[in-house]
């Protein structure tokens, strides 16, 4: 239990007892109007004065009075009118609303920050031959740190000694243990579940992913979706708008109806007190954050509110090809090489590709499986989206496909195989080409089939070429596909795609965040996948799924879906139930507790379907 909750719990006891007391004295003593009213003042101060305290401030801040103003405007009128008992409950039954809201936002957040306990505590340092205990905060990398079974990792590190297995649940929700060793990287967070392993420090702890993380999960409630502008916009105009009504029924009817004119007092505070949108205000951010939470379980994480709203009207699925639907590991085909060995011209390639972190550069290296001497290489370019140029025991070589031999002017040997083509050039001399390939993503197809089933369209953009292009998307059903694309093009093609929208209908882009930031952070929604590692991923994307995993996106639709379902539920129903009550009111069918009572339920059912949501999603 929070302070928060206990203080409330404690001013709502002294309340309740002080409000029992003075209503069986003054049932006894049998008081006066002016001498009761006085009494149940005592009750009502100690239940109200944090109320006020709260709303005196926000009329400093000059910011706009919430529904704290019509509670206080309606107890007050009810005191004026004689209706002691009634201000005094309806202030208590407001508090007891109060703390219930406290009580399930406090639980919600609690839900993820438990999620996101993932914060290492202490690191085993190695120093010599010796072993200390440091804080992950003062870890430097280059520095070589020790894991023993069941400890966290405490900062991203390379694997340099011994074999053990990692769970990775906390952070990217797979279930299953990755079995690391020397060479293989580890990411804080993350638990080793066996084995003794040495490794040495990559990155920062303010770096490491546990606490990237952690610090994207602590600030996605700061970008509100529109549902929650929505909420706020709501009250600005929904309370003035009550007040006036309360008023014209205290000022107005009594002179046009017959009646009372304390009656027609007493109905328009009624009518304030129903009006109170308390239990709504609460249940929209609590769905979000449920949202949130609950996705991040399925190692989704969500960087803003705006983004489960966003991901429901997505209407139209962006995909990247190499290394989204496919794994981003190449195969090598077949080497064709013209005036020298085929070993030769994959060490070419292989020294040529040696500092690059293209996919392609990877498994190439990959391939060649032999170390090598990047001393050998000099006076590196990139192009992206065609390859790139090295100097290579000082001769220059150009390594890339086809757009790229054209584009220097290089002679090449066309290839029609399926297939992706490195052609390699020495010296301004074509030295044959080594073809690779790529595998599709075994849940590829599973989240395709799935879209597909639901109607919304899928694209796929590529640098690669047409043919291999084509055969993806033929084999995935994918329905256009546009190949031979440089980066520029690819924010062009998303822009395109946006500009063709309706305004509630989104384009989402989803790519390996390594090569494809600019689109990731141009498209509606940016999904970014691998965000475990991956920087870029984390930075541009608006979504990140933690695992290479794209039928991940399923699962945050469900969710975003489901969010959104349980707000629009408690709007209607809030509002609906607000203008039922409000029409009693006016009829003089309601009291002032029941109004209270009633807006009580509502708020209830609002946060038990909230909570429900976070249960089951689906
Ligand atoms: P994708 O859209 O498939 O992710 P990229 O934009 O990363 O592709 O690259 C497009 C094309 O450019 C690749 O298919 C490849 O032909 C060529 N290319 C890019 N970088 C390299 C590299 N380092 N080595 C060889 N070819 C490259
Ligand atoms: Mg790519």
């Amino acid at each position: 239990m929070t302070k928060e909750v206990k203080k409330k719990g404690i001013e709502i006891g002294a309340g309740i007892v002080l409000y029992l007391t003075v209503w069986a004295a003054s049932v006894q003593t049998g008081l006066n109007r002016q001498e009761e009213t006085t009494v149940f003042l005592l009750p009502y101060i100690v239940l109200a004065l944090e109320t006020y305290k709260s709303l005196f401030r926000q009329i400093i801040k000059l910011r706009f009075p919430d529904e704290d103003l019509l509670i206080v405007i309606a107890t007050v009128g009810a005191f004026f009118v004689g209706r002691n008992k009634e201000a005094v409950a309806a202030m208590l039954f407001y508090q007891v609303g109060k703390m219930i809201e406290e009580i399930s936002m406090s639980r919600t957040k609690k839900s993820i920050a438990e999620f996101i306990d993932i914060r290492p505590e202490y690191a085993n340092l190695k120093t010599g031959g010796m072993e200390e205990i440091v804080l992950p905060q003062d870890l430097k990398t280059g520095q070589t740190i020790i894991l023993r079974p069941g400890g966290r990792i405490p900062v991203d590190a390379e694997v340099t000694a011994g074999t053990g297995t990692v769970d990775t649940k906390a952070i990217t929700g797979e279930a299953e243990p990755k079995v690391v060793g020397p060479g293989d990287r580890i990411y804080s967070g993350c638990i080793n579940l066996s084995g003794v392993l040495e490794a040495k420090v990559i990155r920062l702890y303010k770096d490491s992913t546990a606490e990237k993380v952690i610090e994207l999960v602590e600030r996605a409630n700061e970008k509100k979706s529109d549902s929650l502008h929505f909420a706020d916009r709501f009250t600005r105009y929904y309370t003035p708008i009550v007040i006036l009504i309360a008023f014209v029924t205290i000022l107005v009817l009594p002179m046009m109806f017959t009646g009372e004119r304390e009656e027609w007092i007493y109905r328009g505070l009624i009518i304030l007190v129903a009006a109170c949108p308390c239990g709504l205000m609460v249940s929209i951010p609590m769905a979000f954050l449920g949202g949130i939470g609950s996705a991040s379980k399925y190692g989704v994480l969500f960087k803003g509110s705006a983004f489960l709203e966003d991901l429901t009207k997505v209407d139209t699925f962006v995909f990247d090809k190499t290394g989204t639907l496919t794994e981003g590991v190449f195969h090598v085909q077949k080497i064709v090489p013209s005036q020298m060995t085929e070993e030769e011209l994959l060490e070419k390639a292989v020294l040529g590709e040696a500092y690059s972190m293209h996919p392609i550069a990877v498994s190439l290296r990959e391939a060649y499986g032999k170390t090598i001497d990047r001393a050998r290489v000099k006076g590196i370019s990139d192009f992206p989206g065609y390859g790139l140029r090295a100097v290579v025991d000082g001769k220059e070589v150009y390594i890339g496909n086809s757009r790229l031999m054209k584009k220097r002017g290089l002679f090449y040997q066309p290839v029609t195989e399926v297939g992706s083509a490195v052609h390699v050039a020495v010296d301004g001399k074509y030295a044959g080409y080594i073809l690779i390939s790529d595998a599709i993503r075994e849940d590829t197809e599973k989240l395709m089939k799935w879209l597909h089933r639901r109607g919304l369209s899928t694209v796929m953009l590529t640098g690669d070429n047409e043919r291999v292009a084509e055969a993806v998307a033929k084999q995935l059903g994918i329905e256009s596909v546009y190949a031979e694309l440089m980066p520029e093009d690819k924010v062009e093609q998303i822009e395109d795609f946006m500009e063709s929208r309706m305004e509630d209908e989104k384009v989402a882009f989803i790519g390996d965040g390594i090569n494809d930031a600019p689109v990731l952070a141009r498209a509606d929604i940016g999904i970014a996948m691998g965000g475990l590692g991956a920087d870029a991923a984390l930075e541009a994307a608006d979504i990140i799924l933690m695992e290479d995993e794209p039928s991940r996106i399923i699962s945050a639709i469900r969710i975003a879906r489901a969010t959104l379902r349980s707000v629009k539920q408690n709007m209607i129903f809030a509002i609906g139930m607000k203008v039922i009550l409000i029409a009693l009111a006016f009829a003089g069918y309601v009291t002032m507790q029941n109004a209270i009572i009633a807006d009580m339920a509502v708020m209830l059912i609002n946060i038990m379907n909230s909570f429900w949501m976070m249960k089951y999603p689906e």
